[in-house]
């Protein structure tokens, strides 16, 4: 019998989290994460780290040995213009990805770690690399560029690749099912609303737009991140307030967004506050769903016709409140959300419109290492 099974690996700055799948059916065999890596208490250094990995999966039962190990299928942060699909990786894709450290100065370092101990370990098997980047590469050129200089942003590459993409493609494919129809037939705004965040627009399944841009900063307010604002703000900051570079990339991406807002970055708390009467709470609610509701009315545009509004992640999954208040008196634009259903918990993919609703909205939980385990697997399976 040939293997089925696939390892997948993420291999943040400081942690490592896997998951061991077995295809086609997904089925999770194995799951668990490596933190603090570098500091008190934790591995010394992602060799290590991936040592416990190999640990824990032996302890599991499913050894990192194992022969009925397929792939190794790898996240990879960023994979520039270059990386559009799934790859394979060999000594000259893993090279590409360590030119493209400069537009991932934290993420992919790790990743190529990550890679590096895995062929180690089994130099023997496919290691395979799925970008977040990837499903973005379909937007047109007048969706990815700044309208900036053209030299200067080819001579930096600056343009916009957008992130979070493994879950955009899970979701907007897994939504066209819960409408029984083909991903090809249908044109989809999706909200991946976790720490991060992100919108796109897909349309027939391809990606036509999506909020972030260069890096994962720009868009959507986010948990510590600020999202859109007036480039100016940098030049502000610097001139008149004395604020190095490092300083105000630290205030816009780590001390901003609802946390900057209200002094809290987890939607939970903002809630509880919220219905307290507490007044930061409430501005930084309003702040981060006026957001969402510019996004969905600049992606109805771009897409024209909308079949469907998928909220996913951490937020987009649990909070009825942002769902609600994101999609609130949009009748016009033929969005209806049912109250009821959208206030019921539940753990799997669901409509939440009102039978009438023109446009679906529906709660899809992500799942980018099932997405990732696919590829992977698409890729090497005989
Ligand atoms: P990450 O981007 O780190 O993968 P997640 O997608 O797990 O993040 O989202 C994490 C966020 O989801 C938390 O910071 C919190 O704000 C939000 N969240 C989780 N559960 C709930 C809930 N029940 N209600 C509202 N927000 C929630």
């Amino acid at each position: 019998m040939n293997p089925t099974r696939v390892l997948v690996l993420n291999s943040g700055s400081s942690s490592v989290k896997y998951q061991l799948l077995d295809m086609p059916h997904g089925e999770r065999l194995a799951s668990g994460v490596v933190e603090r890596i570098g500091e008190d208490g934790g591995p010394a250094d992602h060799d290590a780290a991936f040592k416990l990995v190999a640990g824990e999966l032996t302890d599991d039962g499913v050894g990192i040995d194992s022969p009925e190990l397929a792939a190794v299928g790898h996240r990879v942060v960023h994979g520039g213009t270059r990386f559009t699909e799934p790859t394979v990786i060999d000594d000259g894709v893993l090279a590409a990805i360590q030119e493209l450290v400069p537009l991932a100065p934290l993420h992919n370092p790790a990743n190529i770690t990550g890679i590096k101990v895995a062929r180690e370990l089994r130099p023997d098997l496919p290691q395979v690399a799925v970008f977040d980047t990837a499903f973005h590469t379909t937007m047109p050129e007048y969706a990815a560029r700044y309208a900036i200089d053209r030299q200067t942003a080819d001579t930096y590459h600056v343009r916009r690749y957008g992130f979070h993409g493994t879950s955009h493609a899970y979701v907007s494919r897994a939504v066209a099912g819960l409408l029984a129809k083909d991903p090809s037939e249908v044109n989809v705004i999706v909200l991946h609303l976790g720490n991060g965040a992100s919108a796109s627009a897909v349309r027939g399944g391809v990606c036509v737009d999506t909020s972030m841009g260069l890096t994962p900063l720009e868009g959507l307010v986010m948990g510590t991140r600020s999202g859109d604002l007036d480039p100016a703000v940098v030049f502000h900051l610097a001139r008149v307030g004395g604020m190095s570079v490092d300083d105000i990339d630290t205030l816009l991406n780590k001390k901003s967004g609802l946390l900057g807002l209200c002094g809290d970055n987890d939607m939970r708390n903002i809630g509880h506050r919220m219905a307290e009467g507490d007044e930061a709470a409430r501005l930084a609610f309003d702040v981060y769903v006026h957001r969402v509701r510019k996004y969905i009315g600049a992606y109805t545009a771009v897409l024209g016709r909308v079949d469907a509004i998928v909220f996913t992640a951490g937020v987009g999954e649990n909070s009825a409140a942002v769902r609600e208040a994101s999609l609130r008196d949009l009748g016009s634009l033929g969005i209806e959300v049912d109250t009821v259903r959208n206030a019921l918990r539940a753990k799997t993919a669901r409509l939440i419109s009102a039978a009438g609703s023109r446009v679906a909205v529906a709660v899809v939980p992500t799942d980018e290492e099932l997405e990732i385990a696919q590829q992977t697997y698409s890729l090497v399976e005989q």
